[in-house]
């Protein structure tokens, strides 16, 4: 069978060398089965790409794909992904080997049982600081109560995909690509594999924790319209007190006159109003920016070279 391992890169010349070394131990192990690389370069502006094409000068099964400027990660792994569909399996691993490459094992024993889908699932996540697994947390649950398909709770990209489940990932056509999300809608038969997630090795991580809010708010807005139909039910909440309040309003007005008074709840309704309006408004905004971007259809990347592909 063909495995490619698919590793995004953003200027991880750092890591390459112990990530190089360890994969390679590991793919040792399986020699029976054929693998290759597929680095996708994402707009790395250190050493990275030059390392690559080191690589790739050596080992004919090293691949290299690299876009013409950054895209992102999920941009980088929709770029691999085209290529890896190839193959009969594709491995997705971060770099820095924050996912250890040891999981090769089980992913491919997994998939030889007949697995399309074989995550990775953070068992111990002890190395990440506590923010970041408080905030993974409330996103998690979050997610999981809004979106229409479960995530499995601290799953990340990390994972082994069979050809048609990645054909079918490819077949999504979304500009705004969550994918974890779409790994987890195209469904087929889907496991999960326990691991430690380990410390960095070596660079400095790519995201600040505006971005992760960013990449948050993405993943729900591409996997739920919950947050737009909630302002209706407040709506209708609304108007129901709203409707209330206002008999209650007359019925005084009729039996005791009107002595002008309720600047407070005047002031009050006013800014709490106006400022739920605002929230509604931004929620729609939220959406209405995502479809702009989709309507626009520009591709995902651009590639600015390919090397032994
Ligand atoms: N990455 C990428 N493009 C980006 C940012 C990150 O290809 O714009 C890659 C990066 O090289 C690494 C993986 O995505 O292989 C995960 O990045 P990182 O380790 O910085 O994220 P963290 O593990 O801290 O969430
Ligand atoms: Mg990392």
């Amino acid at each position: 069978m063909k495995i490619a391992l698919l590793i995004p890169m953003y200027n991880e010349e750092a890591v390459l060398p112990f990530l190089w070394q360890e994969t390679q131990a590991v793919v040792q192990k399986l020699p029976q089965e054929t693998f290759e690389y597929i680095f996708v370069n994402d707009g790395s502006t250190d050493g990275t790409l030059a390392q690559l094409k080191t690589l790739a000068g050596q080992h004919p099964n090293v691949k290299v794909i690299s876009l013409s400027r950054n895209f992102g990660k999920e941009a980088a792994l929709s770029a691999g992904l085209t290529e890896a569909a190839k193959a009969d399996a594709v491995i997705i691993l971060d770099a820095d080997l924050q996912d250890p490459p040891d999981l090769i094992l089980p992913f491919v024993q997994k998939f030889k049982e007949g697995f399309d889908v074989v995550y990775g699932q953070r068992a111990d996540r002890s190395q990440d600081s506590f923010a970041k697994r408080l905030t993974a947390r409330c996103f998690y649950k979050f997610y999981n109560a809004l979106a229409s398909r479960r995530l499995p709770e601290n799953a990340g990209d990390c994972r082994l995909l069979s050809r048609r489940a990645a054909e079918a990932v490819l077949l999504l056509p979304e500009r705004e690509r969550f994918m974890k999300g779409l790994f987890n809608w195209v469904g087929f038969r889907t496991t999960g594999v326990p691991f430690t997630r380990q410390k960095r090795r070596a660079g400095k991580t790519k995201w600040n924790y505006w971005q992760l809010w960013n990449f948050a708010l993405e993943g729900l807005t591409a996997s739920s319209t919950l947050p737009l139909r909630l302002w209706t039910y407040c709506g209708f909440l609304v108007s129901g007190f709203a409707f209330v309040y206002a008999v209650w309003v007359a019925a005084k007005k009729m039996l005791y006159g009107n002595p002008v008074s309720g600047y407070a709840s005047l002031m009050v309704a006013i800014l709490f109003f106006s400022g739920v309006q605002l929230i509604s408004l931004g929620v729609i905004g939220e959406y209405l920016g995502r479809v702009f971007t989709e309507v626009k259809q520009r591709p995902l990347y651009l590639i600015d070279e390919k090397i032994n592909c």
